[in-house]
């Protein structure tokens, strides 16, 4: 026996009870977000009118480093938190390589992902602030089912705009959100300005997360009482995922390890940007250093191929300018693309860390990250949603290359949560049908083409 366990959480007393801001530690910081209309930066005042007041300071709060979490937020938290930091000792095995490999499993809720770490603490400060509710897009589902609990738990009225070819392909989902209260209408659609100009523009689009989040959008600021939330992208979902790390810094000082790699799968950045969040700040002040991987799609390879450049968040143009790694706000992945993270954008925080060399990224194609994710579940038991096998596969290769050169190094990744509703995608894998695409470069020049004139 290895002096190491399986699983290693923490006691209730030992949990994190402030989040930490990257971006305080960081020398250059993020560009701001700009309004779309002056290209001045966003004030306070100006954000409060799309988000809760407290959002828009945590949004804007390049300067303290932690931010207490609330009381009830906690309460909710040890809900479903501590979350384990689990040795792969199976996976380990199975692969030869004498790398110990690491996971933090976000998995454990209802919702099924780490989204939930975040949406709880967006609804408690609509709650707080005395509004009636809250309005969000999501596409997959995960980000609505995961606010939809969050609104449950503290009363809040919830409108998700869900992209409609997954309205329509993830019924279970859409059945979660509404037996946690909340309504669920398809995007693009005809009760928005923007949804109604989308539909006479293109009749029988299936919709995008660019679409959903105008409609949105629109909603939270023509109605009284109700603001806008997002489940990615965004400072605040960074500060509030970084809960993640610090967890998993906490669990692995308890075991007397660092690690040496640290891998996470990269959407909009938030699973990502929290798992790093204690350790970069740790190689921002020179205390140590780590590697860290960020993994996309090589169908939607924000990081490895797109423009570091101011870009709209969503396709009506509503939402402030943000600068960072971008295919364009007119990118759409290609239809076979079935694992998710297919936003154009992302976090502008992880963004700059990029850009100052301080991460590296990697793409990989969809059917590598499938058999990652089928070694993953039939060795370590847990059915891994198709995001987080990004981080898998990638995990599995650097173990790999430890084989090869003999290295024990110590690999942490996110495994951020579970694929129960993914079985469409399993599906096509085991019959054989999946396939990649990689974007061509003519391809990417039409939607860099998209990019705001600045
Ligand atoms: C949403 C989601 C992601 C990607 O989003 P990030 O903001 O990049 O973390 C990854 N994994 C799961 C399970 C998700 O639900």
């Amino acid at each position: 026996m290895s002096e190491i366990p399986y699983k290693t959480y923490l006691n209730e007393d030992e949990m994190p009870k402030q989040w930490y801001n990257m971006r305080a530690d960081m020398k250059n910081k993020p560009a701001p977000l700009l309004n779309p209309g002056t290209h001045q930066p966003m004030s306070v005042e100006e954000l409060s009118g799309v988000f809760c007041t407290e959002l828009a300071k945590q949004e804007l709060n390049d300067t303290d480093p932690f931010i207490d979490i609330p009381d009830e937020i906690l309460s909710f938290y040890k809900m479903y938190r501590p979350s384990p930091l689990v040795r792969a000792y199976c996976l380990e095995k199975a692969l030869g390589t004498p790398a110990k490999i690491y996971y933090k499993f976000e998995g454990n809720n209802t919702s099924g992902s780490h989204k939930l770490n975040s949406a709880i603490a967006q609804a408690y400060y609509a709650k707080k602030q005395g509004l009636k509710g809250v309005t969000t897009e999501t596409g997959a589902g995960q980000w609505g089912t995961a606010l939809s609990m969050a609104c449950a738990y503290l009363g809040l009225d919830c409108k998700v705009y869900m992209v409609k070819v997954s309205y329509e392909q993830k019924p279970f989902r859409r059945e979660v959100m509404r037996t946690y209260g909340a309504s669920v209408t398809p995007s693009p659609s005809p009760t928005t300005n923007i949804g109604k100009k989308i539909l006479e523009e293109f009749p029988g689009t299936t919709g995008s997360l660019g679409c959903a989040i105008s409609e949105a959008v629109e909603v939270a600021t023509s109605t009284e009482g109700y603001r806008y939330v997002l489940g990615s992208v965004l400072n605040q979902v960074l500060l509030h995922q970084s809960i993640i790390g610090l967890e998993a810094k906490a669990a692995f000082d308890k075991l007397g390890v660092k690690p040496d790699v640290i891998i996470g799968c990269a959407g909009g950045g938030s699973n990502l940007g929290g798992l790093i969040a204690p350790f970069m700040g740790q190689k921002l002040r020179g205390e140590a250093d780590y590697r860290f991987i960020a993994v996309e799609p090589a169908s939607c390879p924000s990081f490895t191929r797109g423009k570091y450049a101011y870009d709209f968040c969503d396709t009506g143009k509503v939402c402030p300018l943000a600068k960072m790694y971008t295919l364009g706000s007119g990118f759409i992945p290609s239809a076979n693309h079935a694992g998710g993270l297919r936003y154009h954008g992302m976090s502008s925080t992880l963004s700059q860390l990029y850009d100052d060399k301080l991460m590296e990224a990697v793409s990989v194609e969809q059917t590598s990250v499938f058999e990652a994710a089928q070694k993953f579940a039939r060795t370590e038991g847990i059915l891994p949603a198709p995001e987080s096998s990004h981080a898998i596969k990638v995990a599995m290769d650097e173990a790999m290359k430890c084989k090869e050169t003999g290295e024990a190094k110590t690999i942490l990744f996110g495994l951020t949560g579970t694929g129960y509703f993914d079985m469409v995608a399993y599906q096509k894998f085991n019959d054989g049908e999946m396939t990649d695409y990689i974007p061509t470069d003519e391809g990417l020049a039409k939607s860099f083409a998209t990019l705001p004139q600045m």
